[in-house]
Order: structure tokens, then C-alpha cells, then sequence
């Protein structure tokens, strides 16, 4: 089942890169992401038996716990919004930072990797949509944010990450992504070490590819629905 979950997905992403119609500045890989928040800590094992090293989780408490139960092999992605109180575990377990989405955030990324003498990588999350209900840098300030980066010695900016609004409108989502694309662009150009553009999750993964993500996001399409019932979120 997860083998053809992740044999579909792989399809999918090779057909959306095939749909592009010109070279893009992100290259001609994508990295799949694994987002298994809310699944046992096994899946991580299985996920990574078949080849999948990077993974996906939106919660310290979470991806702790499955780090004390497997080690930390592969590559931890947090990708969910993180409070500035546990950006010390932050910094700690997670190899990407996807969600960094505040200048206050980033000056306590700063702070906990200066005490751990470590660089942390991150990825600035842009609200393109200017949703209400999402976090994110809004565009303007994302814009400011960069002027202040050299301020952050123990920071290292690696790209972008960016969610589409939900919505059956496809158009919508190829706009949305569109314009982070634009983003990464104009980043790589003013700074070195960008790599990555993050965009798509299960629904719109192959419009993000076609539009330029080298790195997606995506839980449902390989583990099935997660089931919430019995957690307090
Ligand atoms: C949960 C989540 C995903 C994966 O969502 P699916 O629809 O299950 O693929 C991707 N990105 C973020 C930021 C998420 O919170």
C-alpha cells in the first residue's frame, strides 16, 4: 500500500516536471517530503525503508517523540508554526526549519543556535494569499525581513515555503505558486545558498512542480487521512 502510495506520487511528480515548459532556476529535481504528522512513529521506518530520507512534522512535542523512539536518521523538516518558547528544541531536532514565518521567531532561532554554536537552515513562509487564518511572512513583510538578515549570523536562509489557499479554483493555485516561484527568483539572486522552493501538499503537489517547487510536501497522498479523534489537537 505505502510502496504504490509512494510509486503514484513519484509518478506524479515525474508527469507534472514533464508538463514544464521552461528550464526553471529550481532544476530539474524534487525533493518529496514526507509529512507524517499524526501517523505512529513506525511509518517513519517504513517511509524511509523505501527510500524517502526526508521528513515531514508540524509539532516539537511529536517529531521529539519519535525521535526518542527511532533516533534521528533521515533529514526532520518542521513544517507547521512554531512559538517562539520551543525554538530551542527547534533548533535542536529539525535539520530545515520550513515555517519560519516572523522576525520574531527568527531572532529566537538566532539566539538558541548562537548558545548551541550551531547554523540553523531555514526556509521564510510567505502568506501569498495575505490569508487571515495562515501564518506566514504577508509580502511586504518578507520584503523588510530580508534587509534584517545579516543580522542573524546564526541563521542561514535556504529558500522559500509557501501553502496555496484551499480552494477547487486551479487557477488560483497556479497563481499562488506562480508568484513564489517569482520569490525564489528574485531571493536567489540577492543572497547565496538558496535552494529551495517548497510548495504543495497532497491536493496541489503536481501544479507546485509544474510551477517550479523542488521540494513538496505530502502526507495524505502516501499514509491515507490522519485521524485526529484521539489527540487533544
Ligand atoms: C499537514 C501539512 C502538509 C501535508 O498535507 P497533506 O495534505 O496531508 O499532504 C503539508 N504542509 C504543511 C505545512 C502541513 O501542515
Amino acid at each position: 500500500m505505502l510502496a504504490e502510495n509512494l510509486r503514484n506520487v513519484s509518478e506524479a511528480i515525474q508527469a507534472a516536471l514533464a508538463k514544464r515548459t521552461e528550464k526553471m532556476e529550481t532544476g530539474d529535481t524534487v525533493c518529496l517530503v514526507a509529512v507524517t504528522k499524526n501517523h505512529p512513529a513506525q511509518v517513519v521506518s517504513e517511509i524511509e525503508a523505501l527510500g524517502v530520507q526526508n521528513i515531514g512534522e508540524n509539532r516539537v512535542q511529536e517529531a521529539k517523540e519519535k525521535q526518542e523512539q527511532l533516533g534521528h536518521a533521515g533529514r526532520w523538516h518542521l513544517i507547521g508554526h512554531l512559538q517562539t518558547n520551543k525554538a530551542k528544541q527547534a533548533v535542536e531536532l529539525f535539520d530545515l526549519i520550513e515555517s519560519a514565518d516572523s522576525e520574531h521567531l527568527l531572532r529566537a532561532l538566532e539566539k538558541e543556535s548562537a548558545k548551541l554554536d550551531k547554523i540553523t537552515d531555514v526556509l521564510l513562509q510567505i502568506n501569498i494569499a495575505r490569508e487571515p487564518q495562515k501564518t506566514g511572512f504577508l509580502p511586504e513583510d518578507y520584503e523588510a525581513m530580508l534587509g534584517k538578515l545579516d543580522e542573524l549570523p546564526h541563521i542561514k536562509v535556504r529558500g522559500v515555503m509557501v501553502i496555496a489557499p484551499n480552494t477547487p479554483d486551479a487557477e488560483v493555485i497556479h497563481a499562488v505558486f506562480r508568484q513564489g516561484y517569482a520569490y525564489f527568483c528574485a531571493l536567489k539572486k540577492q543572497r547565496a545558498d538558496i535552494d529551495f522552493l517548497s510548495m504543495g501538499m497532497s491536493g496541489d503537489y503536481p501544479i507546485a512542480v509544474e510551477e517550479g517547487a523542488n521540494m513538496v510536501r505530502v502526507g495524505t497522498a502516501l499514509f491515507g487521512a490522519r485521524d485526529y479523534s484521539n489527540r487533544g489537537y
